[in-house]
């Protein structure tokens, strides 16, 4: 008896191992279990066969244990693949998958029977985990269970040699889901609602897009006016639309891809990519305004390769199409049609429906390529809920996260799930979201949880929810230990190291608003070594929004009142908000009522942005910060001075480096010069911390994380000034290193407490 676990089901395993059986003349049989996949052989090449088994298993599939038990001989006559049965182990669920190659061709191909078939899967790709009711990964257990297959894909579903062989989601145009178009209180379905919504496209019309985790609205990326008139009914001024191309070739005439770039863009996962825009071609300017960058993807399903297929010509429809998620601005994305027609109806012109339903919402994956690999902005699609190992066995609990960008991680054996991404628990649909997927993933994964684990800040949604529950223990975690635990659990470090979080704002241990902090960091606990020194944020809440104001704040502390008012007045401030609301700005300033005091290292990177003139207002979060990214010169390798006071904690001064910034802006200095310096002297500044942390206690590993390290500038020159210093540097690769992977880190902190309580 084999077993086999880790993502085995819905990946075409069991008909791989049939096939292999059959080759090497082996009897028995293969059956999905929620263990796992259960191997009953018999037969004279079983050494063979299970070397075999890992080196030849199907690309998808991720075996993390294999146990081989002998037991005596059954005398099986035959192979076969049976039906499932249950035990309580963790089985993962295999996440969504890109349309494959094959299936591609197949659906542009007229000879084809699924010839612009818009549900075209094989073994190889499809939808899984946003159609999956309940384990094991059986067609009854799915979306797909309502479309009884006809008789091709069944046969196609019996016949070992098919690409399609114990294909869960096997359809085509007779058997499986349709697609319909609704426009005007008119219905087209099949190939004529196809033609219709390319049609309605091509002039300008708003669609709203069923696809594989929820709607999108889709409108042709080339008229500026439509997109100005999408942003706003979707109450979104500035932040940028995604953007799918046909295919990568017309996607390299608009952005420049690397290898690496390409590799994901065309992976199984199919994420949206961050991209710097090409110079020579251009698309509508609203689509990203006053940014060099673009998040693209290419179609992941055979339904989006459809929009821009072109049955008469081998020209695509259109070079490109605006994705964004069917939504009003903050809340959650549609997925149901009648919850779509209804919320939507205000955004879009025509709706593109389907009858597969969606079991789960899981929004779009956002990446940027770094150091070969990708690091995440948002976790979905194509990732969740693929597992993170963290070693050893612990209890199941329920991490909460934080209260923007929500996701929770439930635990099981020695396993961390991560949510896909929830959004903004201010808003109550996302609440809604956030307590109906709890409930949906404790039982498809059937994880009870024995505690609840939240961050310590007293005002977020999901701390208070967490502390409503009845019955489970709870434990609270400090932010920005979270983030660099979440860096620990990844990697698997247990032992103390040094945690570099930089973010935008956490409560800390003593009331105040952490944000850039050096913590000796341990599973259990930590030590604030050093953090960024505190600056006011006039205005508290209106400080975040209107970075200007920081600016003001960053100035003042830099050169006192009566210096700091001739320099804004030189820079130009006094002409963009008046004398007076600089004055009232500096009054504030020594207000402890009106200004609260944080050490967050995102304010003072929107501070610096607004200083060179970049941004003034956010838009959406972190729009400052990533203005001043963009700009930041790559060749630059120049540094201003800073300081650090080494009491402890110690702390890490910018005046000097605001100075610096204040008389370079002064003598004209490029803002690409300015703000690589800039750069440049926050990683010096944290290599210099993390030696001094590193002294005495022979600590040579440094975890990054926290909201700020989404920056892939500061992230390059962070880690190669570490590493030129001698130390060992990780990252989070596997989850957001924002609050998106907060709840993996609260999860790991808490398993290691209730571990060393004795508590498990
Ligand atoms: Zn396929
Ligand atoms: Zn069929
Ligand atoms: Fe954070």
């Amino acid at each position: 008896m084999i077993t086999i676990r880790g993502t085995v089901q819905g990946v075409g395993f069991r008909p791989f191992v049939y096939n292999l059986a059959a080759q090497l003349d082996l009897t028995g049989k293969v059956s999905n279990t929620a263990d796992g996949v259960l191997l009953d052989v018999e037969g004279c090449e079983l050494d063979f066969f299970i070397e075999q088994l890992c080196q030849k298993a199907p690309s998808l599939a991720k075996i993390t244990h294999i146990e081989i038990k002998k037991l005596p001989l059954q005398g099986h006559k035959a192979f076969e693949i049976v039906g499932s049965s249950d035990s309580g182990i963790f089985t993962p669920v295999c996440a969504d998958v890109a349309v494959c190659r094959t299936c591609l061709s197949e659906i542009m191909d007229r000879q084809n029977p699924r010839y612009m078939y818009p549900f075209t899967t094989c073994t190889h790709c499809g939808p899984r985990y946003s159609i999956t009711r309940s384990v094991p990964f059986d067609r009854v257990n799915t979306s797909m269970r309502n479309f009884v297959m006809c008789k091709m894909c069944k046969n196609e579903y019996h016949e070992p040699a098919d690409r399609r062989f114990h294909s869960q989601t096997n359809a085509c145009t007779v058997c499986g889901p349709q697609v319909t178009l609704v426009y005007k209180g008119s219905h087209w379905t099949g190939l004529q609602a196809l033609q219709k919504t390319v049609e309605l496209l091509r002039h300008g019309a708003i669609v709203a897009v069923k696809g594989i985790g929820g709607f999108h609205l889709v409108c042709n990326a080339s008229l500026d006016r439509k997109i100005q008139l999408l942003r706003h009914k979707k109450h979104r001024p500035r932040k940028s639309f995604a953007v799918m191309f046909p295919n990568i070739n017309i996607l390299k005439k608009y952005a420049s891809v690397s290898q690496a770039e390409e590799n994901i863009l065309t992976s199984n996962q199919s994420p949206i990519v961050l991209l710097r825009k090409s110079t020579k071609h251009t698309l509508a300017e609203s689509i990203s305004p006053n940014n060099a960058f673009l998040g693209c993807m290419l179609p992941y399903s055979p339904l989006h390769a459809l929009l821009f297929f072109n049955p008469k010509n081998s020209e695509a429809n259109f070079d490109a199409l605006v994705m964004t998620s069917g939504n009003l601005s903050d809340e959650p994305i549609a997925k149901d049609n009648v919850e779509a027609v209804e919320k939507l109806a205000q955004l879009a012109d025509a709706f593109l429906l389907h009858n597969r339903e969606i079991v789960r919402t899981v929004d779009d994956s956002v990446v940027r390529a770094f150091h070969g690999s990708h690091i995440f902005l948002r976790r979905s699609r194509g990732f969740a809920p693929e597992p993170i190992d963290l070693q050893d066995r612990g209890p199941q609990l329920i991490a909460v996260g934080g209260d923007l960008k929500n996701t929770f991680t439930l635990t099981k054996d020695s396993y961390a799930i991560v949510s896909q991404h929830i959004g903004n628990m201010e808003d109550f649909d996302t609440q809604c979201l956030f307590e109906s997927l709890y409930r949906d993933m404790k039982t498809l994964f059937k994880i009870e949880p024995k505690a609840v684990v939240y961050d310590m800040h007293p005002g977020y949604f999901s701390s208070r929810w967490a502390m409503a529950q009845n019955g489970l223990k709870k434990l609270s975690v400090q932010h920005h230990h979270a983030h660099a635990a979440s860096v620990m659990a990844e990697k698997g470090i247990i032992h103390p190291c040094i945690g570099v979080t930089l973010d935008g704002l956490g409560y800390g241990t003593d009331g105040t608003l952490w944000g850039g902090e050096i913590l000796i960091a341990t599973p259990c606990d930590f030590e604030r070594f050093c953090h960024f020194e505190y600056t006011p944020l006039p205005g508290g809440e209106m400080a975040i929004k209107q970075p200007w104001r920081v600016a003001a704040a960053l100035v003042m502390q830099a050169y006192g009142q009566e210096e700091a008012m001739r320099c804004l007045n030189r820079l130009g401030f006094i002409e963009r908000f008046g004398f007076q609301k600089i004055s009232n700005i500096m009054a504030m300033c020594h207000d402890p009522v009106f200004s609260n005091l944080s050490s967050g290292a995102g304010r003072l990177f929107e501070g610096v942005s607004s200083l060179l003139g970049l941004c003034d207002f956010n838009t959406f979060e972190g729009e400052a910060a990533f203005a001043l990214e963009s700009r930041a010169a790559e060749q630059e390798d120049g540094l201003y001075p800073f300081s650090i006071k080494t009491r402890q904690p110690c702390v890490i001064e910018f005046r000097q480096t605001i100075r610096a910034i204040v008389s370079e802006l002064l003598n004209r200095i490029s803002q690409e010069q300015i703000a690589a310096k800039f750069h440049n002297t926050v990683a010096r500044a944290i290599t210099d911390a993390v030696s001094l942390a590193s002294k005495g206690r022979q600590l040579n590993e440094v975890v990054l994380s926290g909201g700020v390290f989404q920056n892939v500038y500061l992230l390059r020159k962070t880690v190669s000034t570490l590493r030129e210093n001698g130390f060992t540097v990780y990252w989070n690769e596997k989850v957001p290193a924002n609050d998106g992977g907060l709840s993996l880190g609260q999860a790991f902190i808490a398993r290691a407490r209730l571990i060393q309580e004795g508590l498990f």
